[in-house]
């Protein structure tokens, strides 16, 4: 039969159904999966070394014996290292694996075995290794020429050989290759391969383009990067034209109050802020919604540009409401208000799940005569019953916690009323491109003058002692801390401190100390009771599980303690670090690493001890873990790109970003005849709401 890219691949020479099952169930289902599934190196056999000739993080390939299979547990944990030391004339070196490729896979590996290594060196403690090699069999036609080969993602029973086999059969049997969907003039312009063309570079590399190809540099990696970007950015121009032809109130230009309150700080505004603010004013009086995203570190004054534009809107007849993802934090921001905003005039108004029947019924009636002007609250304000007179402003903090559906009810709460979104999460400006990339952004990148910053210091288990008691010195002197472990229970699987028993076991250790006790199995109002203890004092040092990590401002607590931290994500230690250092104390920030991690775990949390930049922070993060692992890709909606890294590859994102919006600005609905095909292919791929609202 005429092959084509969407045949099944079982139908493939050589495959048949039972392999066609194991391709599918690794998600191979196509041809034009397996074209997709591309090599995630190059082996350059020209590049072969001796063990001896080693140097750290040289991509290397050679022959060499195993001479021992062995596999211990690591320091206390029960995770197992598999460990096979190979050997060669020169020397011999320890390939590890802190985790099991697929079900029997050591089985693969006796003494006296010999194997094609393909790597990177890694510098352990001073001790050069590899840690997950691919361990190849010869091959016994293996050829010695000067070659780049495609090396695959093994499975079981798919040998990297193996798929590079099939894919080559591939290229002769295809009949009929797809048109070209991107326009003929971006293709031109960026001197994009054609995608076939692209297709069989990557899997038929040119045997002298070694580094090229392993950076994924070369014209055939340029053209496919290109595109993954280009799809995910026209469809993100797209939602943005969206909400952008919508009509949106026009607030006015009086600044009365707002000049009033700002004279009233005991502090003037950061540029920053101010340059926010700026931003905000623009799209509240431009006649269109906004969708604005402000981006601050902890503590770099988000609430105060929030409430410039509740006056903004106030001082234009609008009411507003503010989300915030607990009751601690919407109770705190309601003091606020009260103390900054009430003065020149507002009536505002708190509404989470304490608030009373009775209340409830008096909020309603002031919120639909227009007498509140400003709302506070939790998810309560989503409820049904929460009518306004003329909702002109939505305020969300701290964004990451709600998911865009609920931004969709509060939108129906008013008639497209203008929307500003905070977020204390610092995320990359590459990703926040790409996730928030139907939001505008605003970036709070400076903090108040005066503040003192807070000191970290990474160490070891061993030295614990010495942390508890330079805790207890500063609780001597009347300061507060918290005390941070990753989990409540037990896992029977990882070693880890459990909040509960290290809160018994310090109580009987410090019994001068008052201790309380904070995590997420407990019911609202037993948090609440336990913070507001410590907010006034009457707890010392809040042992707590991960529960605390938004927006707590409790400005006595000088000492953050965090158990485990390399179980953390860099930003969420950063986030943690951030309920410290917000008084007139210094504060000092205390990461504890468990025994047995590796340099490069090391190197990571180490990482916190050089800034207190959270974007720096986020950028070190990205570029160590990827974009999945620092948003938890189903929460940031990212697409799994197949071959495109938002880090390595940021240039190639701002031409794509680029070229989308462009294309999209000169025709919203994609309707010209040179751009039919990219409207197929648009909708193909994210579904009929791609387009909706363009025009
Ligand atoms: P976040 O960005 O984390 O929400 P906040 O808005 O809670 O930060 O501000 C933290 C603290 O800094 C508050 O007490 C606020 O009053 C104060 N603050 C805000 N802006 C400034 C400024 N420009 N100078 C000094 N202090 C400020
Ligand atoms: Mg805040």
């Amino acid at each position: 039969m005429a092959l084509r890219l969407d045949t099944e691949i079982q139908y493939l020479k050589g495959v048949g159904p039972k392999l066609g099952a194991l391709f599918s169930r690794h998600g191979i289902k196509t041809v034009d999966d397996l074209l997709q599934n591309y090599p995630r190196a190059y082996e350059d056999r020209r590049a072969a070394r001796n063990i001896a000739s080693l140097k750290p993080d040289d991509l290397v390939s050679f022959k060499a014996t195993v001479v021992q299979v062995s596999s211990y547990n690591m320091g206390k944990s029960s995770r197992r290292v598999y460990d096979i030391t190979i050997r060669d004339a020169t020397g011999q070196i320890h390939c590890k694996f802190f985790r099991t490729p697929y079900k029997g896979y050591f089985e693969r590996f006796q003494n006296g075995k010999e194997v094609r290594v393909v790597g990177k060196v890694t510098d352990y403690r001073g001790r050069l290794e590899f840690h997950h090699p691919d361990l190849k069999d010869i091959e016994p036609e293996e050829e010695v020429t000067d070659a780049l080969i495609p090396i695959y993602v093994e499975n079981e029973g798919l040998s990297s050989a193996k798929i590079g086999k099939l894919i080559q059969s591939v290229f002769n049997q295809v009949k009929e290759w797809p048109v070209e969907s991107l326009p003929l003039e971006l293709v031109r312009k960026h001197q994009l391969l054609a995608r076939p063309d692209a297709y069989y570079q990557i899997h038929h590399p040119e045997a002298t383009g070694g580094n090229v190809y392993n950076e994924f540099k070369s014209h055939a990696h340029q053209r496919l990067i290109f595109e993954e970007f280009f799809w995910l950015e026209l469809y993100l121009a797209s939602k943005k034209a969206g909400l952008k032809a919508e009509k949106g109130f026009e607030f006015n230009n009086a600044e009365i109050k707002i000049q009033k309150l700002i004279t009233s700080l005991p502090f003037k505004l950061t540029n920053a802020q101010l340059r926010a603010y700026d931003e905000i004013k623009k799209d509240l009086i431009s006649g269109k919604p906004m969708n604005r995203l402000v981006q601050g570190d902890v503590g770099s004054g988000k609430t105060l540009v929030s409430f410039l534009s509740c006056l903004k809107a106030h001082e234009s007849g609008f009411q507003t409401c503010l989300m915030a993802p607990t009751e601690i934090l919407a109770e705190q921001h309601f003091r606020n208000a009260e103390k900054q905003l009430a003065p020149l005039g507002l009536n505002v108004g708190l509404l989470t799940g304490k608030t009373k029947a009775k209340d409830r019924k008096e909020i309603a009636e002031k919120l639909a005569s227009g007498k509140i002007h400003f709302l506070i609250g939790t998810h309560a304000l989503i409820e049904d019953w929460v009518q306004f007179q003329n909702l002109g402003l939505v305020i969300i903090d701290e964004q990451h916690r709600f998911g865009v559906a609920q931004r969709g009810i509060l939108k129906n709460k008013g008639t497209s009323p203008h929307f500003l979104i905070m977020t204390a999460t610092p995320i990359p400006r590459t990703l926040a491109m790409t996730v928030y990339g139907d939001l505008d952004v605003s970036i709070i990148d400076e903090m108040p003058v005066g503040r003192i910053p807070i000191q970290t210091r990474v160490i070891n288990e061993t030295k614990r002692p010495q942390a508890l008691q330079f805790m207890v010195d500063h609780i001597s002197r009347g300061r507060q801390a918290y005390f941070v472990y990753p989990l409540v229970e037990e896992s029977e699987k990882i070693d880890l401190k459990n909040a509960t028993e290290e809160f018994e076991k310090l109580k009987v250790q410090f019994p001068q100390i008052r201790f309380g006790l904070l995590h997420g199995k407990m019911k609202s109002a037993e948090k609440d009771a336990v913070m507001t203890e410590f907010r006034e004092h009457k707890i010392d040092v809040l042992v707590s599980t991960t529960v605390i990590e938004v927006g707590v401002d409790v400005p006595n607590a000088t000492i953050m303690v965090i158990e485990h931290s390399e179980r953390f994500g860099l930003s969420q230690l950063h986030q943690l670090r951030g309920r410290v250092g917000r008084g007139e104390h210094k504060s000092f920030c205390i990461l504890i690493m468990g025994y047995a991690v590796s340099q490069e775990t090391k190197t990571r949390v180490e990482f916190m001890e050089k800034t207190n930049d959270g974007f720096k922070v986020a950028e070190f993060d990205l570029e160590i873990r990827g974009p999945g692992e620092f948003m938890g890709s189903k929460q940031s909606g990212l697409p799994g790109f197949k071959m495109a890294n938002l880090v390595r590859d940021f240039e190639t994102l701002k031409i794509a970003r680029d070229a989308a919006f462009d294309i999209l600005a000169k025709d919203p609905k994609l309707t010209k005849k040179e751009n039919l095909l990219l409207r197929e292919e648009l909708l193909k791929s994210y579904g009929p709401t791609a387009l909706a609202g363009v025009g």
